[in-house]
């Protein structure tokens, strides 16, 4: 398995790496860590940034050597730190460049290496190796890799081998694909020859900018580690190129906190297009979740025989009831039992605007496909959405189609209560003391029977998300088709940390392929209602689109910025999501640099990508269309690429 416990939270036992005075991996606190966007030759402008991080509570910080001589600047940077009383350790960012690998790593506590470019040049290139080819290419990477790892262990320095989806080698690409398990074998082959030279100060990760993709990668690799080493090393944790905003939050939140969940994970970055400081809170509402261990579940997981596959995307399989379940994308219900009285407005914040000359309703891409109240409305719905109302409100309801129960179990076992043919939820919360007895069975029973009942699972246990996975692994385990959803909600103090709440809570369940649908509740202070509501539906349709289980909007792959960073990401970032995002599905890559930029952008549709002061090349996939155009027309032409490609449609008017 690829984790102590699927049902408790246990962390997973890794060796202990020393980074400076920081102890990372074998039960230490989760480190949370940052990277300068700095031009590393600028020393001051590092050290201030470097400083607003380590304050803001950055326990590393990283910064990037894209040659041997910002490798020697970063002595300059660390003396700088040091005289103005900053200990912290800082870690030399590399791609490329092996010498300046080899003057960073006695400077500096840690250097970063990425597999798929230290020794290999990218050239996209198809290449069929024989075994003993393949053999010869890694004994070359013993011989450029070898000599670094002596350095590190005269030093004392650590190191990361961090392994990006979208760079990995030719090499790799030719025998495993563009795949987890290729970022796995790629991470793998250094490990070895590092472990051949006992060095064994090594943290590990496997980012990409798909948290599908970057899950399976590192529970792969855990996996992989056990096989192999019979131990683990440490493991940071990141979504690469994630974004900015919301959707950076939640991509993040998601990648990172699924694996948190199940006891994965000693030092995190949230990487986010803004500057480095802003990182740390999210990190830190990350991370504060697992300060206590959690739970234990009553249904214990089996741990062998898994009815679904961790290391894969599979949908759990369902019968579909009207538009939920079988191959429909995830619902969302949006929770409107907290407005006192619901009016036709309240419908536009969770998308349907109601235009009065006409008497006819709007539906939006992101337009809830349900809503949860205490009484019937009294005014006429949009077509397509439906009203759920707790069974004794429904009783009385006008429309019994349009309208749908929601029984608790007990309701639902009673034989005499009225029930609607057509649809109906049924509330099973992970806290019912008769769920693993004799009653949890004849539920389990009676659902099998009924292809009307759609399931609402909750919990409000610490480890709740293990807790609702093993009430779908239940459901698996019987043969129980029905669709579920899962209910979410949450109490937190602060809406970034509600946002942090429901894209773990969920996320980490849809990436295993096990939701039909989600609804999100929050525990409503006094401030105003409606964009609350408003900010619920955004973050369902974001945890949706980042688990890419249901599209409604463009997709940004936008890089964290480092020191080689070529324009100003934010603000560019935020123009050309001004004028594409309407594009729903398409997903658009804001690279920094033209170094990593195009291995890194993954699977975006098109790329913006710096190709010198004042320079952007244009990429459609991973093929160059328009090199060192003008940045002042930039965005123009990436419009005319996107109308090129037949992708582009014009936006919609905005009336008043
Ligand atoms: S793609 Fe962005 S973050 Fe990565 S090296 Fe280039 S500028 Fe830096």
């Amino acid at each position: 398995m690829y984790c102590e416990s699927l049902t408790t939270y246990r962390r997973l036992k890794t060796r202990e790496v020393k980074v400076g005075n920081l102890l990372l991996g074998n039960g230490h606190t989760i480190r949370v860590q940052t990277m300068t966007t700095t031009d590393t030759m600028d020393t001051m402008a590092t050290v201030e940034q470097s400083i607003r991080c380590i304050e803001a509570g950055s326990e590393l910080v990283r910064i990037t050597a894209p040659s041997k001589y910002e490798a020697e600047n970063l002595q300059q940077i660390k003396t700088e730190l040091r005289k103005r009383g900053y200990t912290t350790p800082l870690v030399a960012d590399i791609h490329f460049t092996p010498n300046a690998a080899e003057i960073a790593a006695r400077i500096v506590e840690k250097v970063r290496v990425n597999p798929g470019n230290y020794v290999d040049k990218k050239k996209f290139e198809q290449i069929e190796y024989t075994d003993e080819e393949y053999a010869e290419e890694i004994e070359r990477i013993r011989e450029r890799f070898t000599p670094l790892i002596k350095i590190c262990k005269e030093y004392g320095t650590a190191m990361r081998i961090g392994t990006n989806h979208g760079s990995l080698s030719d090499r790799i690409m030719s025998r495993y694909g563009d795949t987890a398990i290729g970022m796995v074998e790629s991470a793998m082959e250094f490990l070895r020859i590092a472990r051949s030279e006992d060095y064994h100060q090594i943290v590990l990760s496997m980012k990409s900018s798909n948290p599908q993709v970057m899950v399976h990668a590192y529970r792969l690799l855990i996996d992989h580690m056990m096989e192999e080493f019979g131990e683990c090393y440490p493991l940071h944790l990141g979504v690469t190129e994630a974004g900015d905003g919301e959707d950076g939050r939640i991509k993040s939140a998601i990648g990172i906190g699924t694996l948190l969940e199940d006891g994965i994970g000693d030092t995190i970055r949230v990487s986010l297009t803004e500057d480095p400081e802003f990182e740390i809170p999210v990190c830190k509402d990350i991370v504060n979740r697992y300060e206590a261990s959690g739970q234990t579940t009553a249904y214990q997981l089996p741990t062998t025989n898994l009815p679904y596959s961790p290391f894969e995307y599979l949908r759990r399989e369902t019968f579909e009831i009207s538009n939920i379940g079988g191959k429909h994308v995830p619902v969302i219900i949006a929770d409107l039992s907290k407005i006192k009285k619901i009016e036709r407005s309240h419908l536009q914040d969770i998308g349907y605007s109601y235009d009065v000359a006409t008497d006819k309703w709007n539906i939006g891409d992101a337009a809830a496909d349900l809503i949860f109240c205490n009484e019937p409305l009294d005014f006429d719905l949009p077509g397509t959405l439906r009203v759920l109302l707790y069974h004794e409100a429904w009783r009385n309801a006008p429309d019994k189609e349009k309208y749908v129960p929601l029984f608790n179990v007990p309701q639902y076992l009673d034989d005499n209560m009225q029930r609607s043919s057509y649809l109906k939820f049924v509330m099973v919360d992970y806290q019912w003391k008769d769920y693993a007895a004799e009653l949890g069975e004849q539920l389990m029973a009676n659902l099998k029977e009924d292809k009307t009942a759609v399931i609402c699972f909750s919990s409000t246990n610490k480890n709740a998300m293990q807790n609702i996975r093993s009430m779908f692994v239940d459901l698996m385990n019987k043969n129980i088709k029905n669709p579920a959803i899962v209910i979410c909600d949450s109490s937190d103090a602060t809406i970034e940390e509600s946002l942090i709440h429901y894209s773990i809570e969920t996320g980490g369940l849809l990436l295993d392929g096990f939701s039909d649908g989600i609804c999100l509740g929050h525990h409503f202070g006094n401030d105003s209602i409606a964009p609350q509501i408003r900010m619920l539906n955004s973050i369902a349709f974001g945890i949706l689109q980042a688990t890419r289980t249901r599209i409604s909007k463009t997709e940004y792959i936008s890089c964290p910025s480092c020191g080689r960073t070529l324009f100003d990401l934010q603000e560019t970032t935020a123009r050309i999501r001004a004028v594409t995002n309407h594009l729903k599905g398409v997903k658009i890559a804001i690279m920094g640099c033209i170094v990593n930029g195009p291995g890194e952008m993954a699977d975006a549709d098109f790329g913006y990508v710096g190709s010198g002061p004042g320079k952007i090349t244009l990429y459609k996939g991973k093929d160059v269309v328009k090199r060192s155009i003008d940045s002042a027309i930039a965005v123009d032409e990436l419009i005319g690429l996107l109308k090129e490609s037949d992708v582009w449609v014009e936006p919609p008017m905005i009336t008043a």
